[in-house]
């Protein structure tokens, strides 16, 4: 047998046991050893001196596979990260052997082909025209909409910026900033935004917060003072973010009154929908989205609420002269004049090499079918429900509010300083992973129910634990 048949009949076997033992839920979800210990238990170094990883690639995966975080473990409830289908799975594997960079459709027709195809469908899932049919970046009469997959949603977020910085003055792009400008973001925005805002020269401390209510939501009532009065103190807003949903506490800010006041004052809104942007495919659900078709970007990560494997975030813009105008650069051995019957995506991304990653997307969505990730989207909402009403019945926990969409924040009430601590024991514990976050200046327990086999169940599980160590704290 070719080695590489041989090897990939080892990795499939090991993949498979992988998958099934952690859907299963058997074994800890997080196991963290330490530096030393991974790299010895790998047996990294005599591997990588002597060369021997193939006729040692059995025992290798194995260990590999042991040291991961299991995130298909039904009691994974951290980070907003996948437990990716596996069939999306294999797209990696594919993008991975045949590296089409496909920047430019010469480099890969397959994936930039899909890549397009992909983008149009979310545009239309935004409620935005997609291009009649393809359309090369040089036509700047239409005004249709654009976009393009890059490496997840923070960079997502600078190029948005970018681009709106340099719409609002072409002067910018060539000369640099002046100190009147401002970007506008939620209180609860995404770190990604402050420090892309410093990143583009606006300067992080013209990255203002927007008026919001207690529970962190742009205040929509007192939002067209706020803007009048930054206009009379001649401030120069470059673009305001609004959040679908927020990463701390998973609420929508009421998008359709925002971008009305938007479009009445000219403002560019940006709609970070990295993780809630995907409900848009849930009719029961989309609700929390409506007004989405009024901003002039929005960011939507695949590799969260899709089922995709990371990294793979779609920018997408009302407008695609805006994006295609905006990120423009001189590059002879790339951009010459040629017959393409593709698409090039090269001046849509700070990136140039560009790896075929609409294939993931592809797979993971024909896997399961538009209905199937709509199920799966109302199903991690009912059970994020159900969770929340159940919480609310137990007097040891506190719930910081009522979800809308599945990120659930809490406290063990009788240790309320000790958040933390009971993270880490449980984390040490191995049989949850969950996250914690600051909001109303108080740290919480924080849960994504993200894992499609995720139950009530393990959250009842998860609260007696934390209920045993709280009360066995210090
Ligand atoms: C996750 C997230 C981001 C960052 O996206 P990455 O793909 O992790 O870079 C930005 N904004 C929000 C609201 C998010 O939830």
């Amino acid at each position: 047998m070719e080695p590489f048949e041989k090897n990939l009949d080892i990795l499939k076997s090991h993949l498979n046991s992988y998958l099934k033992e952690s859907k299963a839920g058997n074994g800890p979800v997080i196991s963290q050893k330490p530096y030393e210990e991974v790299i010895e238990k790998l047996n990294i170094e005599n591997l990588l001196n002597k060369g021997t990883l193939e006729e040692n690639l059995d025992s290798f995966i194995q260990s590999y596979l042991e040291l991961t975080t299991k995130l298909h473990n039904p009691r994974y409830l951290g980070h907003q990260v996948s437990a990716p289908n596996y069939f999306a799975g294999l797209g990696s594997l594919i993008d991975g052997i045949t590296n089409n960079a496909m920047a430019i459709y010469e480099m890969g027709p397959a994936a930039s082909a899909i890549e397009y195809f992909m983008i149009d469908w979310l545009i239309k899932k935004i409620g935005w025209t997609p291009a009649k049919k393809l359309s090369l970046q040089a036509s700047k009469d239409q005004n249709h909409s654009g976009g393009v997959l890059m490496n997840g949603g923070s960079l997502g977020n600078l190029t948005a910026l970018i681009v709106a910085r340099n719409a609002y003055s072409e002067e910018i792009a060539e000369n640099g900033c002046s100190k009147d400008l401002v970007v506008l973001v939620p209180e609860l925005s995404h770190y990604s935004l402050k420090r892309a805002v410093s990143m583009i020269g606006i300067g992080a401390n013209n990255c203002l917060s927007l008026p919001s209510l207690s529970n962190g939501k742009i205040d929509c009532d007192t939002l067209p003072d706020f803007i009048q009065n930054l206009k009379r103190k001649n401030k120069k807003i470059v673009a305001l973010v609004a959040n679908a949903c927020s990463t701390a506490v998973g609420l929508f800010d009421d998008l359709e009154k925002i971008g009305t006041i938007c479009q009445k004052e000219q403002i560019w809104l940006h709609v970070d929908g990295a993780h809630g942007a995907s409900f848009l495919l849930s009719r029961k659900n989309r609700k929390y989205l409506h007004g989405i078709d009024k901003a002039d970007s929005v960011i939507w990560d695949a590799h969260k609420m899709l089922q995709t494997p990371a990294l793979c975030a779609a920018l997408l813009f009302k407008n695609h002269n805006h994006l295609d105008q905006n990120l423009s650069f001189e590059a002879s051995y790339l951009v010459h004049e040629k017959d393409t019957p593709g698409f090039d995506f090269l001046t849509r991304t700070v990136e140039c090499t560009k790896s075929g990653i609409g294939l993931k997307l592809f797979m993971a969505l024909s896997a399961l079918g538009e209905n199937g990730i709509e199920k799966y989207l109302d199903e991690t909402l009912i059970v994020t429900n159900k969770a929340y009403l159940w919480l609310l019945e137990n007097k040891d926990i506190e719930v910081a509010l009522e979800p809308e969409a599945n990120i659930l924040c809490f406290r063990y009430k009788n240790s309320c300083d000790d958040q933390l601590k009971i993270r880490k024991k449980l984390l040490s514990n191995g049989s949850f992973y969950i996250s914690t976050t600051m909001f109303r200046d108080v740290r919480w327990l924080r849960i994504v129910i993200i894992n499609p086999m995720t139950r009530l169940s393990h959250i009842k599980d998860l609260i007696k634990e934390i209920k045993i160590i709280g009360e066995n704290l210090n």
